[in-house]
């Protein structure tokens, strides 16, 4: 099997690449354009195995794409290359249109003339993965669940950017009968995070002493998935999904903001004490502008149909990933002397 994986030098596509070339095998190519986010060393531990190739590139480039299709002959495509960080998208949207938009219509193009000269095998089983979040349902008050029937209702210029992908990916398997089907997974956490994102901005700041910035009055919830059961859930989707069908995919671990930052102090302050607690770092600030309340998905469907199960709870998966930063400041600390999530950017939600 071979997989051509989009934006695989980012935090839940490199877990995707590493998984497919170290645990089951496949060739892979990784197609990034290394932005901000993107980071070769996040694929380090594959980077010398036979069947990996690294392309940088921009998915917006119809001739890079159509050239990579070409060389690389790939079985399989997920496209994960995304603007992902709902606060930049708040302050600098353009990015955001270009790449989740437009760069989605030239993965969809590329991969459809790729798929229409495949043979009629090959074509049967070609098959096009396009990952997204959960955002693009709105926002839950006190109950209910996100399923794949929730109407669209995005909030942030971010997830309107991801709304109108799937909406592409949709029309593209209506339209030309592409195989592609769409995941709409919760917030993710694990390795090789940017630390921008809530959980390891929360955890490096902690290291450091230095404030631990919660949006609102930290009720804001979020539904957490370990990075590598979405990864999983990829895999599956790829191999046994139905076409044109969309798969909700989320680990039922339910949590306010405030919660998961109390969690990573109590880790820090057994792992890497200091002479007062960690949760005396924390500082309310402004909340975000439109910030959704509430997330929760159904993964009904993935876990009836193709057997799905989240493998880890968020508390284990917690203290794995507190346990990563702690042993692994060769990954962050070159991002960190950068400036990434040493601003006040990026204080509460993945993504
Ligand atoms: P990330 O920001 O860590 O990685 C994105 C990667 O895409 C980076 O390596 C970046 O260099 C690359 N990229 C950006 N623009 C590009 C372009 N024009 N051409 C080529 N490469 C480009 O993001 P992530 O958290 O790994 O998310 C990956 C995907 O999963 C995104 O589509 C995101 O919307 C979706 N998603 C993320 C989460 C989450 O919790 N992180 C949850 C659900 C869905």
């Amino acid at each position: 099997m071979k997989a051509l994986i989009t934006g695989g030098a980012g935090f839940i596509g490199s877990a995707l690449a590493r998984h497919v070339v170290r645990d089951l095998g496949w060739n892979a190519v990784v197609i990034d354009k290394l932005t901000y986010a993107g980071n070769l060393s996040s694929l380090s531990e594959i980077a010398d195995s036979p069947g990996f190739r690294f392309v940088q590139a921009d998915i917006c480039d119809r001739a890079a794409m159509d050239a990579a299709m070409r060389e690389h002959q790939p079985d399989l495509v997920f496209h994960l290359a995304a603007e992902s960080h709902v606060d930049r998208s708040i302050t600098h949207a353009a990015a955001f249109i270009e790449t989740n938009l437009v760069g989605t219509f030239t993965v969809l193009e590329t991969s459809r003339a790729y798929w229409q000269q495949l043979s009629r095998e090959r074509a049967e089983v070609f098959r096009v993965v396009h990952v997204s979040t959960d955002e693009v349902y709105g926002s839950l008050g006190a109950t209910g669940l996100f399923s794949e029937d929730t109407p669209y209702d995005p909030r942030s210029p971010y997830s309107a950017s991801k709304a109108g992908a799937d909406h592409l990916a949709s029309a593209w398997s209506h339209t030309y009968g592409m195989p592609v089907m769409i995941s709409n997974c919760s917030n993710n956490y694990g390795p090789y995070h940017l630390p921008e994102k809530l959980i390891p901005l929360v955890i490096l700041n902690g290291l450091d002493g230095r404030v631990l910035p919660v949006y609102g009055d930290g009720s804001n919830v979020r539904d957490w998935l370990y990075v590598d059961d979405h990864v999983a859930a990829l895999c599956l989707i790829a191999q046994k999904g139905k076409p044109g069908r969309t798969y909700n995919v989320g680990g039922r671990n339910e949590r306010t903001n405030l919660q998961v930052v109390h969690g990573i102090c109590d880790l820090l302050d057994r792992f890497a004490p200091k002479a007062r607690s960690h949760r005396d770092l924390i500082e309310f600030v402004t909340d975000r502008p439109g910030h959704d309340q509430r997330y929760a998905i159904d993964a009904s469907r993935l876990e009836n149909e193709l057997g799905w199960r989240a493998l880890d709870n968020f508390e284990s998966g917690l203290e794995r990933t507190v346990r990563w930063y702690l042993d692994n400041g060769a990954w962050w600390e070159p991002l960190r002397a950068r400036g990434v999530g040493v601003e006040r950017l990026g204080l509460a939600d993945k993504a």
